[in-house]
């Protein structure tokens, strides 16, 4: 017991004296950059979306045949922080969260309907028993069948809110644009159990404020409209956006009233003048990120999920879904902020703040790489910069070379420790990735100016 608390003393004591040695270093990233562009492999251009070019090419995310992604450390780091954002919010609503098997028995869909009414789209599966299961596009089925099975609920144990982030799967006929169009995604799916329709309509209020909160944090420009209930069914939905020429669905917002609502719903999609202000109504491209419906009964009657009420009567619980497309939000982010040349990331979820880039080796400057670790070090003492730094330590390649990289990666903030780094008074170059901005600072108001951010 001695010698094994004394290893791990020892342990943290060379971590401390060596911190620098467990700086995150480009150097020992993982990240497989494109340098030939994807249109040489005869690919039609117009297939390729902005973000799938992007991702791919800066090594975010790796194609793993049509339709399927491999996210790179870099990309998986994106995906943690907009599930860490996403578990943030749902916890302001109670929502717990559990995590459901992928497989689902495909009796349970056929005692929906969806077996056959999903079509193509949904992936069936046989087991060695000829038994049939679904890959779950969606996990109603199976978080309500797994709810009628628990014989004591009452009226008690609701409103129950529980949710999950996990993968979900969709033969998609066309796979195309990247993850805005692909067969394998990570969904966050919330499912809402309530005692009567009353205080089902307050829980759909309750999580569309989350929904806004989330969309708004993340603060990519978003359009939220009146949806399609489609197959997933239930009285009403909504839908949220990101804006996109390539969008898939069409978007019309009167100019009037503010109502929205998605293309699919109305019957005539033509008519310029909104039905209910008369106002002029315009029409938009968007990819859907984030879905909201009041179910009913549509569920917990076929599967029978109901509880025990005040006068000790079973009743069936009225459901609520509400889903967030996270590895599509990713995406979509990108595809709605970024230039032709680089990715711009909204803040919240970039892969690293900031990217400092150190001297070339065999440079005047070298002997200054001491400043690099310095800056990490007190930079990543402002809380909202711990663990986001990333130090490109390359330092064969020429600064010039590196901040190009660092910028089409999408790095909010790009810091060189160069000449100027040699002076009297020793300065270093900021750079803000979104505005281009470039701006000289010494140690002392670098820290001043990243503290207010
Ligand atoms: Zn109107």
């Amino acid at each position: 017991m001695m010698n094994y608390n004394f290893a791990i003393r020892r342990k943290r004591g060379i971590q401390i004296l060596f911190r620098h040695f467990y700086h995150k270093r480009i150097s020992q990233l993982f990240q497989p950059i494109n340098i030939i562009s994807k249109d040489a492999t005869g690919k039609k251009e117009e297939l390729v979306s902005i973000s799938q070019k992007l991702l791919v090419d800066c090594g975010i995310v790796r194609p793993r045949g049509n339709g399927m992604f491999a996210f790179m450390p870099l990309g998986q780091r994106v995906l943690a922080k907009l599930t860490d954002l996403i578990d943030e919010e749902m916890k302001l609503v109670g929502a717990q969260k559990m995590l459901l098997p992928t497989l689902t028995s495909g009796h349970l869909w056929k005692k929906t309907g969806r077996w056959k009414t999903t079509g193509d789209e949904l992936v069936k599966v046989k087991d060695r028993h000829d038994k049939d299961y679904v890959l779950s596009p969606t996990h109603e089925e199976a978080v309500v069948d797994m709810l009628s099975e628990v014989y004591h609920l009452s009226y008690r144990n609701l409103p129950l809110r529980l949710y999950q982030i996990s993968s979900k799967f969709r033969d998609e006929a066309n796979p195309r644009f990247g993850l805005l169009r692909c067969k394998e995604f990570l969904m966050k799916d919330l499912y809402t159990f309530d005692q009567d329709e009353a205080s089902a309509i307050s829980t759909y209020d309750q999580v569309s404020e989350a929904y806004n909160a989330i969309f708004q944090r993340l603060g990519v420009p978003f359009v939220k409209v009146a949806g399609d209930c489609g197959n997933i069914g239930g009285s009403f939905s909504h839908e949220y956006h990101y804006p996109a020429a390539i969008g898939q669905d069409t978007l019309l917002i009167c100019n009037g009233c503010g109502y929205s609502v998605n293309s699919e719903l109305v019957s005539d999609s033509n008519n310029t003048n909104c039905s209910s202000c008369g106002g002029v109504i315009t029409t938009t491209k968007g990819f859907e990120v984030g879905h909201t419906f009041l179910l009913g009964t549509k569920y917990s009657d076929p599967l029978n999920c109901s509880y025990q009420n005040e006068n000790g009567r079973r009743s069936l619980v009225q459901m609520g879904c509400y889903g967030i497309g996270v590895s599509r939000v990713l995406a979509a982010a990108v595809e709605a902020l970024s230039s032709e040349t680089g990715i711009r990331w909204p803040w919240v979820i970039a892969p690293y703040k900031v990217c400092i880039i150190g001297p070339k080796r065999g440079s005047k400057e070298a002997n200054l790489t001491s400043w690099v670790h310095f800056l990490t070090d007190t930079i990543g003492s402002i809380k909202s910069f711990q663990d986001d730094i990333i130090i490109d330590d390359r330092d064969t390649f020429t600064i010039g070379k590196r901040v190009m990289e660092a910028k089409k990666t999408g790095y909010p903030f790009i810091i060189v420790v160069g000449k100027k780094a040699s002076e009297l008074v020793p300065r270093f170059e900021l750079i803000e990735n979104i505005t281009n901005n470039v701006q000289l600072f010494s140690h002392v108001q670098l820290l001043d100016f990243l503290r207010g951010k």
